[in-house]
């Protein structure tokens, strides 16, 4: 059976002395999770610290960004050797605030998803539409671009794909089981045209104001793999919760 795999994506939050109180509470609720994947992505400043207060238990870690080329000239960035290096095991590539604050377009993603892989990190693939795309009917338009334009000479091993509704990305509005459910269906289809039966082992999860309260519902639906949470998953209580999620299958 396919693992879960839950992701908090903590964006520009947390010190460092912040990150090691988090995982002081956090580690010891989680310790007993064996069949699903549970990782975190800190700013780059504390990866690190994290990455040593991890060793040794069920936790992953994750980058929120990398660049594309493996050194040189190219200040402030940092490349995805760097991040092997810190202790990552994945990347989040194409999040829609990369796209939104620093106009990352889908050549753009799909070059930091190559050089992710070729480093031989996994990449948590980020998609999805803005409110306007889908009140003008075209999402399914957006998510194929974007799937398609980033997965362009990309293999499928240690892929996850993250469907994150733009409209529903901070905001507390979390997309219906139903929208998303629709939109994860059409992404494994795109993955199964790309990918063929190596689609069936890429994780598919949700993000967008996945909360404690809401997560069991999200997580109840066949084509959800999992989540990837930002605001919910910086209190150790809430994003603990989330990580025990319960199937809801009445
Ligand atoms: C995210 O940043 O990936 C995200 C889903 O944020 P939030 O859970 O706060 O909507």
């Amino acid at each position: 059976m396919m693992r879960n795999f839950i992701a908090a994506n903590w964006k520009m939050n947390m010190t460092i002395p912040e990150a090691r109180q988090f995982l002081h509470g956090f580690i010891p609720t989680v310790q007993s999770v064996q069949e699903d994947d549970i990782i975190i992505a800190p700013p780059f400043t504390a990866l690190y610290a994290v990455a040593n207060a991890i060793q040794g238990t069920n936790i992953g870690l994750a980058a929120q960004d990398t660049f594309w080329e493996e050194q040189g000239a190219y200040t402030g960035e940092v490349s995805p050797r760097m991040l092997r290096d810190a202790g990552c095991q994945y990347v989040i590539v194409g999040h829609s605030e990369r796209r939104q604050y620093f106009s990352e377009d889908d050549v753009v993603v799909n070059r930091k998803i190559r050089a992710t892989k070729e480093s031989g990190l996994g990449v948590i693939f980020c998609v999805g539409e803005s409110l306007e795309e889908r009140e003008a009917d075209k999402t399914f338009d957006v998510i194929k671009r974007e799937v398609e334009a980033g997965l362009v000479e990309v293999s499928f091993e240690k892929l996850v794909v993250a469907y994150e509704p733009i409209w529903a990305i901070g905001t507390g509005k979390t997309a219906t089981v139903e929208q998303a459910q629709e939109v994860h269906a059409f992404i494994r289809k795109i993955l199964y045209n790309v990918y063929g039966d190596n689609a069936d082992e890429i994780r598919i999860i949700y993000g967008g104001s996945v909360t404690a309260d809401n997560v069991d519902n999200l997580m109840s639906s066949q084509d959800i793999n999992g989540a990837l949470v930002g605001g919910a998953s910086l209190k150790p209580e809430s994003f603990s919760r989330i990580v025990h999620f319960k199937k809801d299958i009445s």
